[in-house]
C-alpha cells in the first residue's frame, strides 16, 4: 500500500510514517500544503493522510483542489478542531474520514486498512443517464438538456447511489455507508441537507425526477419522462 502524508509537525509525522512501515506500507512525506497536494494529484496514492493546519496551503484548500482535479484517493483528515462545523466541512470537500488529534496510532491504522479495502464505488464510467437528467460523477455536472447545475461531490455521490438503485427506496444509513464510509458518524441531517441541495438543483433545471422520502426507509429516486438506461 501506497500513503501520502501530508503533515508539517515532524514528530507527529515521522511518528506515523515509522508505524505505517512497519505494516509494509509506503510512505511518502509532505510537510506543507503545495507540495503535498502535487503529490496527491499524480493520483498514485491508495490513502491520503491530510493534516488541517499546514503551512503554505491548509488542508481543506489542498482538498478542495484534489477532489477539482478530479482525483478521488481516499483522504482521512486529521485535526486539531474537533467542532462539528470543521468535520462537516471535511466531509462535504470529499473527505472519506477524519481522526481528531491527539488519536491512537492504532485507530489512525484502522481507518487506513479500511479506507484502502474500499472497492472505488464512484467515478468509473462517464455520464449517467436517468430519466430526464444527466449525471456526470467525474464533471460534478447534473443535466437535463441544455440546463445544468454543478454538484458538491457529496452531493454527486448520493445521487449515483439513488441512481443505481432507482425506483427502490435507500435508508440513509445505505447512503451514509455508501457515500461516508467506514465508522464517520455522520449525522442523518447530513444526508438531509445533501438531499435538500439535490432537490433544488433538480427543480433549477426542471428535471421531473424527483427525490421521494419514503417514511421510515429513506430516499427513492423517481425517474421522470424518459425511461432510465445507461445511454444518454
Ligand atoms: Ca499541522
Amino acid at each position: 500500500m501506497r500513503i501520502l502524508l501530508i503533515e508539517d509537525e515532524k514528530y507527529i509525522a515521522s511518528a506515523v510514517a515509522e508505524r505505517l512501515k512497519k505494516d509494509r506500507c509506503a510512505v511518502d512525506l509532505a510537510l506543507d500544503g503545495d507540495y503535498g497536494l502535487d503529490c496527491a494529484l499524480t493520483g498514485i496514492y491508495d490513502v491520503v493522510i491530510l493534516d488541517v493546519m499546514l503551512p503554505k496551503k491548509d488542508g481543506f484548500a489542498v482538498l478542495k483542489e484534489l477532489r477539482a482535479g478530479g482525483v478521488t484517493t481516499p483522504v482521512i483528515l486529521l485535526t486539531a478542531k474537533s467542532e462539528v462545523a470543521d468535520r462537516v466541512r471535511g466531509l462535504n470537500l470529499g473527505a472519506d474520514d477524519y481522526l481528531v488529534k491527539p488519536f491512537h496510532m492504532d485507530e489512525l491504522l484502522a481507518r487506513v486498512r479500511a479506507l484502502s479495502r474500499r472497492p472505488p464505488e464512484f467515478h468509473q464510467g462517464g455520464a449517467l443517464a436517468c430519466g430526464d437528467i444527466e449525471l456526470d460523477p467525474r464533471a460534478l455536472t447534473l443535466r437535463r438538456g441544455t440546463s445544468a447545475a454543478a454538484l458538491t461531490p457529496k452531493e454527486a455521490q448520493i445521487l449515483e447511489v439513488l441512481v443505481a438503485r432507482r425506483e427502490t427506496a435507500v435508508s440513509k444509513d445505505a447512503i451514509i455507508e455508501k457515500v461516508w464510509g467506514y465508522d464517520v458518524d455522520a449525522e442523518d441531517n447530513n444526508v438531509e441537507k445533501h438531499v435538500s441541495s439535490l432537490r433544488k438543483k433538480l427543480a433549477r433545471i426542471g428535471s421531473e425526477t424527483s427525490i421521494h422520502t419514503v417514511r421510515g426507509a429513506g430516499y427513492r429516486l423517481i425517474a421522470g419522462a424518459r425511461q432510465c438506461n445507461s445511454e444518454s
